[in-house]
């Protein structure tokens, strides 16, 4: 056999980098069940796309930058009566991705708004999207360390490309004329091609403040809620769950 024809060369040349560490095993599995030579083929390949499969999911949930692992089956639906299940239930099959449908989450602090949206995130990761995470505030400091047009059009462009975005925590921040044009430039290009998920505890009539723009904010919100869910939480706070009030102090004449 010619020099480089050897198996372990050809695995990797073809770039099959699970195979060299599994084949012992799969050769003895073959032999031990008197595989066919088409069930055999099909057994190794198998096993080299899982394991490229698994390659893949683990650099996107890397490229995601997600702050923390969360789950639809961690979350207690319970917990939080005004919140549709069906409706979050729906959205994790994923079909707003293909739809372009932004997902919007307003509620007060606790009720799960992030917890929900990286659950979104994850399926879609897990799904084979790319996706990426954000806070609001961090994307407005992004923009303050770029100083060049190149600069800008790279930035535009983590949060343009990937599939899925999540900008989380819409509120805190209020954005200066800069980073408001930047956002809206997000919110444009992703507009009817890849949907935008977003946490916020602030209701839309006050985006014009957040913005620093009303005209800005309307246009923004116009592409923003075209195609939306919009998801409002009106419960209590799940981390505050289980907290006892304080007692109170004894008084004097007790
Ligand atoms: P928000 O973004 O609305 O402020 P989070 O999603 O950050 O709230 O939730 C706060 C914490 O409570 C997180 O650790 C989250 O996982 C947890 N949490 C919130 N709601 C629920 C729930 N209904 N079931 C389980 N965990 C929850
Ligand atoms: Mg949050």
């Amino acid at each position: 056999m010619s020099a480089g024809y050897e198996l372990p060369s050809l695995l990797e040349r073809l770039r099959l980098k699970a195979l060299p560490t599994l084949l012992p095993a799969l050769l003895a599995e073959a032999r031990a069940q008197q595989m066919t030579y088409e069930g055999f083929l099909q057994r190794v390949l198998v096993e080299e796309v899982q394991a490229q499969d698994r390659r893949a999911h683990e650099r996107r949930l890397r490229a995601a930058k997600l702050p923390v692992r969360k789950s639809l089956d961690a979350f207690d639906f319970s917990f939080q009566p005004t919140l549709s299940e069906r409706v979050v239930r729906e959205l994790a099959d994923l079909s707003f991705i293909q739809s372009a449908t932004n997902v919007v989450f307003l509620g007060p602090p606790g009720v799960g708004k992030t917890h929900l949206a990286l659950a979104l995130l994850a399926k879609a990761l897990e799904a084979g999207y790319s996706a990426y995470y954000t806070t609001l505030m961090q994307l407005a400091q992004d923009l303050e360390t770029v100083h060049s047009p190149m600069g800008r059009r790279c930035l535009l462009g983590r949060y343009t490309q990937p599939r899925v975005l999540l900008i989380d925590e819409i509120g805190y921040a209020r954005l200066s004329a800069e980073q408001a044009h930047f956002l809206f430039e997000i919110v444009t290009a992703r507009y009817e091609g890849s949907p935008i998920l977003l946490t916020s505890n602030t209701s839309f009539t006050e985006w014009g403040t957040l913005l620093s723009n009303e005209v800005l904010a309307t246009a923004l919100l116009d592409r923003l809620l075209h195609h939306a869910e919009v998801i409002s939480i009106n419960g209590k706070s799940y981390r505050m769950k289980g907290r006892m009030p304080l007692a109170r102090p004894p008084s004097p004449l007790s």
